[in-house]
């Protein structure tokens, strides 16, 4: 299969054929219809993240189910499929309680094994990971969901509640800058984007926690169990992610591009299309 090889830290991403994976035991693997590039890449490719090198990186994927592993109940050939960036094992007690997102054997598809920047993609623990995409929802837009617009989603609808007509800050209109600004549009509050300038931050620091009573909260990616109410939505247009689509590329431009990921312009979310 054809997909974006790095050989080292730093080094250029490379376009070329490798072995195509196939099933882990509970596991599937997936033909990647799209994948988005996201700055977390740039990280893996940069060396701050822990890599096996060889390394195929991506992780914010959907596309069509093409093999199935032994003991997985839910899945067969052809579904079409999405996942979170975080893989949750499918058997420790966060995973069994719904929170798969903060699994502490969470594997990571282009961080713990080879990821999407490729035809195709093994993934792990496919009954507990996998995330069904509708019909009349387009593989890119649901490749938009598994990362920034998951994890915006998260912050503000399971981490912040945030109600109508309450006001929401969004400092940095990246991905996850600009997926929490329409969703935050959605739940009806008031929204105020401000990108990373220094006026901005002065903005958010006149803003800041000393003065009102604000709270600090995390979120990291969404766990598939908590997918649908956000799929129904997306479904339904009333969140519409594919509106940050940017553009889509092949593999040979995602190569040229990953590299300047930290100082790419970019005015949305890019999408790769492993298959052109
Ligand atoms: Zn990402
Ligand atoms: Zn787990």
């Amino acid at each position: 299969m054809r997909a974006i090889v790095l050989d080292a830290v730093r080094a250029d991403p490379q376009v070329r054929d490798v072995p195509a994976p196939t099933a882990p035991a509970g596991g599937v693997v997936v033909e990647v219809r799209a994948t988005g590039l996201c700055r977390s890449d740039w990280h893996a490719w940069a060396g701050h993240e822990d890599l096996v090198f060889p390394h195929v990186p991506g992780h914010e994927l959907a596309g069509v189910v093409s093999e199935v592993g032994t003991g997985v109940t839910r899945w067969a050939v052809g579904d079409r499929v999405t996942t979170p960036f975080v893989c949750g094992c499918g058997r420790c007690s966060w995973c069994r309680g719904g929170d798969a997102q903060v699994c502490p054997d969470q594997q990571q598809p282009g961080f713990t094994h080879w990821g999407s920047f490729a035809q195709h993609v093994a993934l792990h623990a496919a009954d507990t990971n996998l995330v069904a995409v509708p019909d009349d929802v387009e593989l890119a837009t649901a490749a938009a969901l598994g990362c920034r617009f998951a994890t915006a989603y998260r912050a503000l609808v399971a981490r912040a509640r945030v109600a109508a007509d309450e006001w929401v800050v969004v400092v940095g209109a990246g991905g996850v800058g600009l997926s929490a600004v329409m969703i935050a549009r959605a739940l009806g509050a008031r929204v105020v984007a401000v990108d990373r300038t220094t006026a901005a931050l002065d903005v958010a620091r006149r803003l800041g926690a000393i003065a009102w009573e604000l709270d600090l909260l995390g979120s990291h990616g969404m766990a598939a169990s908590d997918y649908p109410e956000m799929m129904a939505l997306v479904a339904e247009g009333r969140l519409r992610p594919d509106l940050l689509l940017e553009r889509t590329v092949d593999l040979d431009t995602a190569a040229a591009l990953l590299p300047t990921f930290d100082t790419a312009t970019v005015a949305g979310l890019t999408i790769i299309d492993p298959w052109r």
